[in-house]
């Protein structure tokens, strides 16, 4: 029987999964709004249009970036080998030229025996098997239509805090313990004394702040992003007065560092971002500061000198699932199996990481209509990982999140120079990897 799928949108995630699937045999129906229409983004009329930077960042294989996209070369993806032809010279980074990035991958898909292409502005979901990858600006009808379907689990605005890595945090001055001892040792406290608390304050006020886009701006907003008073930038509230945020995000009551005794003037606290406990979020943090500066003014917070920041916070517009309620690990939906989603609207953070869901959703829409149990890798590789994150249910307040050594489980050994810590990651991701595929060979 003929396989048919329809994607959604011919971004990374829409191309890789229309590929993907059509490599694995089914029919695929492409469906892009360009040039017909185009977001406040998107500017070219190719496909995988990359809509900022032109950088698909590290290469090497015992990084986060490098790692993830070994594996999807590894899993057939189309816009790895197109990114490799068309790179720029950029130091350890994979950076493209990013029209004729676009015209490669363009090329490839326009030429597949199995993909048709349909230029058009979808507004309702189709019928049948269908991959929805419209991406973070995702508007009008469609958007109302995947709200719907969603049962309104769909968020259009993106106020993240920052998240730091468990073992980067200086347990000799943090300290875990709950607001007046309820609920155990559930959050880490990085305590201030008066003095730090007002250096900290000081920089956080004159930090310099990302520029904003206009369709960034949430509709509705006080200022530039203050939809309401919970998800107020940090330097926003800090600027309404020096003890603003001790009264906020940074309220020191019901917390005595029991090691000390000592009652802190001012705490910022960290809450587990995962089940493992390896990565932790700045409660409250969400901000518009720009990454170097939430690098250099975050540092100061006592026990994140040497913090490893794997996401910074962000503040803009970006349409995306409630993933961790809505879809299985193979991207498609729980309560619609024949309905996979892909891209940055499920969660997960970049081009690359968009890209590499969009492989596993085309793969797995093909399992799905052959009847074969979805692939779903280990959670040792970049992608299985990913994948875990968007559908791990524990996940509460989701946020997106990119590739990062963070979301995969610990080695067990204790390495302390960090590129060989990576590189042990790294192999044991991708000895999973073809463990897993070799399982599985059989039946593909
Ligand atoms: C402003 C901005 C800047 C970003 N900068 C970076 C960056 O520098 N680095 C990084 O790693 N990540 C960045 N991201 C995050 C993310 O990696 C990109 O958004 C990435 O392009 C997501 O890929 P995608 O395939 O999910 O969506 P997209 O690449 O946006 O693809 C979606 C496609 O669907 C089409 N489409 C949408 N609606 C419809 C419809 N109704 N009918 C038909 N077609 C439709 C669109 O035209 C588009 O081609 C940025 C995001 C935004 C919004």
């Amino acid at each position: 029987m003929e396989k048919k799928i329809t994607v959604i949108g011919g971004g990374l995630a829409g191309c890789e999964a229309a590929w993907s699937a059509a490599q694995a045999g089914a029919q695929v129906t492409l469906i892009e709004m360009k040039p017909l229409k185009f977001s406040p983004a998107h500017k070219y009329g190719g496909f995988a249009e990359l809509v900022c930077s032109n950088s698909l960042k590290a290469s090497r294989v015992n990084s986060a970036a490098g790692l993830l996209k070994e594996e999807m070369r590894r899993l057939g993806s189309v816009t790895v080998p197109c990114a490799e032809e068309n790179a720029v010279a950029a130091g350890g980074a994979l950076a493209v030229d990013r029209e004729k990035f676009s015209d490669s991958v363009t090329k490839k898909i326009r030429s597949h025996p199995n993909i048709t292409v349909k230029n058009e502005i979808c507004q309702e979901i189709p019928e049948g098997c269908c991959i929805i990858a419209s991406g973070p600006l995702t508007e009008g009808r469609l958007a109302e239509s995947i709200g719907r379907l969603c049962g309104n689990r769909l968020s259009f605005f993106d106020a993240a805090a920052p998240i730091v890595t468990f073992d980067s945090v200086n347990m000799d001055k943090a300290f875990f313990a709950a607001r007046y001892g309820r609920g155990g040792d559930d959050y880490i406290n990085c305590p201030f004394t008066k003095e730090e608390y007002l250096a900290f304050h000081s920089e956080l006020v004159n930090a310099q702040s990302a520029p904003v886009h206009d369709f960034d701006r949430p509709e509705n907003s006080r200022d530039d992003f203050t939809v309401y008073e919970g998800c107020m930038p940090i330097e926003v509230l800090a600027k309404r007065g020096e003890d603003a945020a001790r009264y906020g995000a940074m309220k020191p009551v019901g917390l005595t560092d029991s090691r000390t005794g000592i009652k802190p003037y001012a705490v910022v606290q960290l809450r587990r971002e995962n089940a493992e406990g390896t990565l932790f979020n700045l409660v409250g943090f969400q901000t518009n500061l720009k990454f170097p500066e939430q690098k250099r003014v975050f540092s100061m917070i006592p026990g994140l000198e040497n913090a490893e920041f794997v996401r910074y916070g962000v503040m803009h517009r970006n349409s995306f699932i409630d993933s961790p309620r809505l879809l299985n690990g193979d991207f498609s939906m729980r309560n619609s199996p024949e309905i996979f989603f892909a891209g940055q609207i499920t969660g997960v953070e970049g081009y690359m990481e968009s890209a590499a869901s969009g492989i596993l959703a085309g793969i797995n829409a093909v399992r799905r209509l052959d009847g074969k149990a979805p692939l779903i890798l280990p959670r040792e590789t970049m992608t299985g990982a990913l994948s875990r994150y968007i559908s791990d249910e524990t996940v509460e307040n989701f946020q997106p999140m990119g590739a990062n050594m963070g979301i995969l489980p610990d080695i067990g050994v204790r390495i302390k120079d960090k590129q060989e810590r990576y590189q042990a990651v790294a192999d044991r991701a991708l000895a999973a990897f073809e463990e897993y595929m070799e399982g599985i060979s059989d039946e593909r």
